[in-house]
Order: C-alpha cells, then sequence, then structure tokens
C-alpha cells in the first residue's frame, strides 16, 4: 500500500477520474444488469438527483425540531405507504436506509415484544429457506436463533405443515416474503396470518421487493396474493422504495399495522445532554434519501407506479415466453411477479456455462442454486429495451455451450 502524503488536485480532474472509474463497471444504464439497479430513465435519475442535492446537508436525526422540512416529507412517504399497503388510521411506520434495516427494526420490535410479555429465552425465528439473509443478520447482532426450512416443493413457497411441526416454545416470530427473492413466489401470507394468531406470535412480511410493485400491479388487474397489513395476524412489513419505489438509495419503510408496536423499534437513551432518541438504528441519517424518496413518489404518483409496473410485468412476459422458446432452457414456475429463474432441461448445456457465455458478451449475470442452478433475473423497467438483444445473446450462448460441450469452473455463487 502506497502511504504517501496526497495533496488536493483540481475537482474538474477528480471529476474525470472518478468518472473514468466507472468504465470497469457494467452498464446499468443500458440494462446490462439483473440485479443492484431499479432505473427507469435519465429524467427519473434527474429527479432523484436534484431533490437528494436539495436535502443533502439536512439531518434527518433532528427532524422532529431543527427540521420540520424533513419529518413533513417522510409523514407524507409513510403516509403513502401504509395508503398502498393494508394500513389503517391505527398504524405506523419508520424510514429506514434499506430492507436490511427495516428487518433489523422489525426483528428488535418482536424481539421486544416477546419480552414485554415475559417469555423466556431462547428467542427464534422461524422462516422459509427462501427468505432474506438480513434476518439472520438481525438475529446475529441480537443474539436470536433462526430456523430455516425448506420450501415447499410444489410451488417454492413457506411449507405451513413444515412451520406447524416447527414451532416450539422458543419461537417469536414467523417471516413470509411477498415475494421471496430466491424464487419469485410470495408466501402463504394469510395461512401463515393464522397460524400466528392462534398461537401468539409475531408475523414479518417481507415485501422489499414487491412493496411498491404488487399493490400497482394488482390495480392493473394483475391476481397478486393477500400479503399486505390488512392480512389478520400481519403486525410488520418492510418495503424497499430503493426498488420498485424508484428513489434514490438509502430508502425503505417498514411499517407497522399498530402503530403502539412501531416505539418497541425505537431507541432512547438518557444521557449527559439529554435524552438521545432515533425511531431507525442510524443516528446521523442522510435527509437526501427522505427528499429523492418524496420527489419520486409525488412526480410518479398512483398512475405513474401503474404505467411502470405494466412495463416492469410486460418485459417479464417477453423475457420469459422468449427463454421458453429456446430449445433446452425453461423458466422455473410457478413465479408470481418480476423475479425468475430459468434453468437447463437438456443434460447437454449446462446452464452455469450458459451464465459465463452471457457473461462473455457483457451481460452480468445472476445465478441462484435453489429450486434448480439457474440464472435468474429482478427484471425493471430498463429491461423493456433489452429484450431482443438480450434473448439473441442467450439463443447463440445456448447454441455454443452445446455444440462445443463447455463447462463451466464456477462453483458458488457469493454476492
Ligand atoms: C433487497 C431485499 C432485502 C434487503 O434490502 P436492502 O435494501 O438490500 O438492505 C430484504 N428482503 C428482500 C426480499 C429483498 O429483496
Amino acid at each position: 500500500m502506497d502511504m504517501t502524503m496526497t495533496n488536493g488536485r483540481t475537482w474538474n480532474e477528480v471529476r474525470a477520474e472518478m468518472e473514468s472509474f466507472k468504465d470497469q463497471d457494467f452498464d446499468w444504464k443500458g440494462g446490462r444488469l439483473p440485479s443492484y439497479i431499479y432505473y427507469l430513465d435519465e429524467e427519473m435519475l434527474n429527479i432523484q438527483r436534484e431533490a437528494y442535492g436539495l436535502y443533502m446537508v439536512e439531518n434527518g436525526l433532528g427532524k422532529g425540531r431543527a427540521f420540520p422540512s424533513l419529518k413533513r416529507m417522510e409523514d407524507e412517504v409513510i403516509r403513502r405507504g401504509l395508503a398502498i399497503l393494508g394500513g389503517s388510521e391505527a398504524s405506523g411506520g419508520i424510514f429506514t436506509s434499506g430492507g436490511t434495516e427495516s428487518i433489523l427494526l422489525a426483528v428488535k420490535a418482536a424481539r421486544q415484544w416477546a419480552r414485554q410479555s415475559g417469555k423466556k429465552k431462547p428467542y427464534k425465528i422461524l422462516l422459509s429457506e427462501t427468505a432474506h439473509p438480513a434476518f439472520n443478520r438481525a438475529a446475529d447482532l441480537m443474539e436470536l436463533e433462526v430456523e430455516r426450512l425448506p420450501m415447499r416443493d410444489r410451488d417454492f413457497k413457506f411449507d405451513l405443515d413444515l412451520l406447524q411441526t416447527a414451532l416450539d416454545d422458543s419461537v417469536i416470530m414467523v417471516v413470509g416474503s411477498a415475494p421471496n427473492y430466491a424464487a419469485g413466489t410470495f408466501d402463504d401470507i394469510t395461512g401463515l396470518g393464522e397460524i400466528c394468531l392462534k398461537n401468539g406470535l409475531w408475523l414479518h412480511v417481507d415485501a422489499c421487493v414487491g412493496g411498491f410493485l404488487a399493490p400497482f400491479a394488482r390495480m392493473n388487474g394483475r391476481s397478486i396474493p393477500e400479503f399486505d397489513l390488512s392480512v389478520p395476524g400481519v403486525k410488520s412489513l418492510s418495503a424497499d422504495i430503493h426498488k420498485y419505489g424508484f428513489a434514490a438509495k438509502g430508502a425503505s419503510l417498514v411499517l407497522f399495522s399498530s402503530a403502539e408496536d412501531k416505539k418497541l423499534a425505537h431507541f432512547a437513551l438518557d444521557w449527559s445532554r439529554g435524552t438521545y432518541q432515533s425511531e431507525s438504528n442510524q443516528g446521523t441519517r442522510a435527509g437526501g434519501a427522505v427528499a429523492a424518496a418524496y420527489a419520486v413518489m409525488n412526480v410518479l404518483g398512483n398512475d405513474g407506479y401503474r404505467r411502470l409496473a405494466d412495463i416492469t410485468l410486460g418485459t417479464v412476459d417477453r423475457l420469459t415466453d422468449g427463454i421458453d422458446s429456446i430449445d433446452g432452457l425453461e423458466v422455473i414456475k410457478p413465479f408470481e411477479l418480476c423475479i425468475f429463474a430459468y434453468k437447463s432441461v437438456d443434460p447437454g448445456i449446462e446452464i452455469n456455462a450458459v451464465a459465463d457465455e452471457m457473461g462473455n458478451k457483457g451481460w452480468f449475470i445472476g445465478r441462484s442454486q435453489r429450486p434448480a442452478p439457474s440464472i435468474q433475473m429482478a427484471v425493471n423497467p430498463v429491461h423493456a429495451k433489452i429484450c431482443d438483444q438480450y434473448l439473441a445473446d442467450l439463443s447463440e450462448s445456448v447454441a455454443k455451450v452445446k455444440q462445443l460441450g463447455l463447462r463451466s469452473q464456477f462453483d458458488k455463487n457469493t454476492y
């Protein structure tokens, strides 16, 4: 490592250098990424950028007293979230930095809830194997136990029979995904709600992916399973605004059916300066993330989100139809919204070798292990323009893999 001192340079020079760094990244504006990016167009990018810049210096930690502006915008963002996700007058929410923090706060609330009821440790969270790793991360921090149950074979959903047999005294929380990121299916939230009500358990719905897409797809007439706060038994729900809400990164909501439950996630301490308090898990907090979310939500409105849902799901249809028409490939079904995966059904075509070939053609490829070794995509509007190119490249890659009997060195996913 070079440990010499470095002196200042002009912004023009540094900026040009930073822009040149991007040459090594995959072309997200061109739709070459199947994940990490939720992107529409240059216009939306500018709205995010300008709104973020407008409030970049303001600090969400002081939202109540120093920056009523931030409180006002944040309250409106939460109100809109509750309005589309089955909230009521009694509900409440917290603006967070992302799904991982939303989940952390939901787990903390559930833990506090169990503590307050006098329940003895250990505490356990029951999940389907498809639930996001963020639940284990939260459990790690809070020294909770996690049990992941195998997904149901036939539809990759939470296996409710298995869940019933796994229930024991230590379980405090159950999680359903809407949809899960592994197979793209919705867990049976209504069924989970019944079990949780009967057994006095906290049910969290992870709608990080579906929260700002599924309600609008439903308004457009798509059939979407019940999954939101209106389902009896659901106590909390996570929904990422920086995914299908199209906000700048650093924006998610954790919503609670009862605003009383939300207090279980808060932090407060009487210290030398008086009471320090924060609803989320952050101290200093980016005002820009709140402002960008507010701006995008207001500019798009329900009609804008419905239009985007149409583009996204129409693109899913085009891609999956195209993939199914390529000999030797098959889209794994069911999947229920915007995330799908496809596998090889021909022993002469190794799917990871196809992924390697697609990588050589400049596509960043998402790979998945279960329910089958597969190539996975989370579709968003930017992909509308790449369907034909993607399918043509895929056909070519499959043909080459089959003809040359290519095998992949690829072993395991890391991301
Ligand atoms: C993205 C995601 C998360 C985590 O959200 P981050 O914003 O990446 O922290 C949790 N659950 C699901 C289903 C997700 O897709």
